[in-house]
């Protein structure tokens, strides 16, 4: 374990100085290391034990030998064109070299503000932090590509939202925090644009080198995002705010905000209560994700042809990559859930149905496909797609302890629940950080029987309140 100025540091994000500006955090008072993650710290080669992490991690002292940067981009915001966003209140803070030679990149969100704040306080609520904390190291647990989260700091600064919160600061770590909205942004500047494509593909794409490289690219970032879909449905997750601007280029799950992972079973389910219109419902996820891509390669065109109506043939070739690759995924995901070792036909009926049934039993999600693999449950499920269920399971080839041991591989006992992140907040708004490190050790073995935990793993009784999650953090 290394000593931070020990760690190996890279500049490759910093030296496409179009693409940033060099700007400072600004200091957090009294922090204090509500959590940190230790095993992300180990696998990053970093000694946890160092007392200057919460210097760094609270933006009041830099990196040694980094110096920070916010990036500019743009995007489409619930379908509406937005010239200029960027990183408002995050600091990129270092980008450094693991020992197995994987490159990170380090960010501070909630820092304070930067050249691209647009008159907001550049903070981050305690509130919303613990929950991009806890959710962005849930769905790592769950293989599910994601954003990760080093260290949760917080502190007693004061910040106005609907009522009066406190300020904390998650660092994020990702190999990439590019977006959708940074091509956007740099759409009609051709230098740029190839610039920072040739960054990404050289970092993060580096097998598509060659002549055909941005075809090559541009395709694989779209068959990774339809795949991103798929899996988010496939783990009743709802993002909440898929704008251009929150979707990574590598394809990983970024800016947890107002997400949820559904209770009851609902299509229409959506999430996030600024969402009046329900654009980014659950069930819209996937058409929402071919818009964004739409909106990608209109971006970025102009790189794969000298000649204009040639790249907007390329990309209307790639385009069109997006629904095949969601739907072998969805459906590869769908029958793995329900124990199919391959696909057969009538097998998208079969989930459909069960579908259908979870929403007009009013059934929970995660508990159903859970129980799927308890040859004894019956519990609220109808008899005839019970039997076409056996009858279609018996065909399996797999033992049936195979099969049990695969569902349960695929289909979590825990997620992050509403109710579960609002009683870790509640209790650390009261100073009381332990809930936490709990849900972190529970969700960290998302698909392990844990009969201590069990009751981590029910749905939020009747009797609690609807716990309402909005773009405000
Ligand atoms: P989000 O909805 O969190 O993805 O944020 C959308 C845009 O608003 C991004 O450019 C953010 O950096 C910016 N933003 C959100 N909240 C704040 C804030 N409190 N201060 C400054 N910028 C913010
Ligand atoms: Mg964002």
């Amino acid at each position: 374990m290394n000593n931070v100025d020990e760690i190996r540091l890279d500049s490759r994000f910093a030296e496409l100085k179009s693409c940033h500006t060099r700007t400072d955090p600004d200091p957090l008072p009294e922090p204090e290391m509500a959590h940190f993650n230790v095993p992300l710290a180990k696998e990053m080669g970093i000694d946890p034990e160092q007392e200057i992490l919460l210097e760094i991690l609270s933006g009041n002292r830099p990196w040694p030998g980094y110096a920070p940067i916010s990036s500019v981009y743009a995007g489409h915001q619930f379908g509406s064109w937005v010239s200029r966003l960027g990183d408002g209140r995050a600091h990129m803070i270092a980008e450094i070299v693991r020992a197995d030679g994987k490159r990170v990149e380090l960010q501070l969100k909630g820092s304070g503000r930067t050249p691209y704040s647009r008159g907001a306080d550049g903070r981050a609520v305690l509130r919303s932090s613990i929950r991009e904390y806890l959710c962005s190291e849930a769905m790592h647990a769950l293989g599910v590509p994601t954003t990760r989260c080093l260290s949760l700091v917080s502190s007693p600064l004061p910040v106005a939202r609907e009522r009066m919160e406190t300020a904390a600061i998650v660092c994020r770590v990702s190999p990439s925090f590019v977006r959708f909205g940074h091509f956007e942004y740099f759409s009609g500047d051709r230098e740029v644009l190839g610039a920072l494509a040739d960054h990404v593909i050289s970092a993060h794409f580096p097998h598509l080198e060659g002549p055909e490289k941005y075809a090559s690219w541009l395709s694989e970032v779209v068959e990774r995002t339809a795949k991103l879909m798929a899996k988010w449905q496939s783990m009743g997750f709802c993002h909440g705010v898929m704008n251009t601007d929150n979707f990574s280029i590598l394809g990983l799950t970024i800016d947890y905000g107002p997400f949820g992972f559904m209770d009851v079973f609902r299509q229409h389910h959506v999430c996030n209560h600024s969402d009046y219109e329900g654009r980014y419902a659950y069930g819209a996820q996937p058409d929402i994700g071919l818009w964004n891509v739409s909106c990608l390669l209109q971006a970025t065109y102009s790189l794969l042809s000298e000649n204009d109506e040639e790249g907007a043939q390329m990309a209307s070739e790639i385009y069109k990559g997006y629904v095949s690759a969601f739907s072998r995924e969805a459906l590869r995901l769908w029958t793995g859930k329900l124990g199919f070792a391959e696909v057969r036909e009538g097998d998208a009926a079969l989930v459909g149905r069960f579908l259908t049934l979870l929403q007009n039993k009013r059934l929970d999600f995660t508990k159903s496909f859970r129980n799927l693999a308890r040859p004894e449950w019956v519990e609220g499920m109808d008899e005839t797609w019970l039997s076409d269920y056996r009858a279609r399971t018996a065909a399996e080839a797999m033992e049936e302890c195979l099969r049990i041991s695969k569902m349960n591989s695929v289909n979590p006992k825990y997620v992050l629940r509403n109710h579960l992140a609002q009683g870790a907040i509640e209790k650390a708004e009261s100073g009381d950080y332990s809930e936490i490190g709990k849900l972190m050790q529970i969700l960290s073995r998302p698909y392990d029987e844990q009969p201590e935990n069990e009751r981590y793993a029910e749905p939020p009784s009747s009797d609690l309140p609807a716990i309402e999650v909005s773009c405000s953090s």
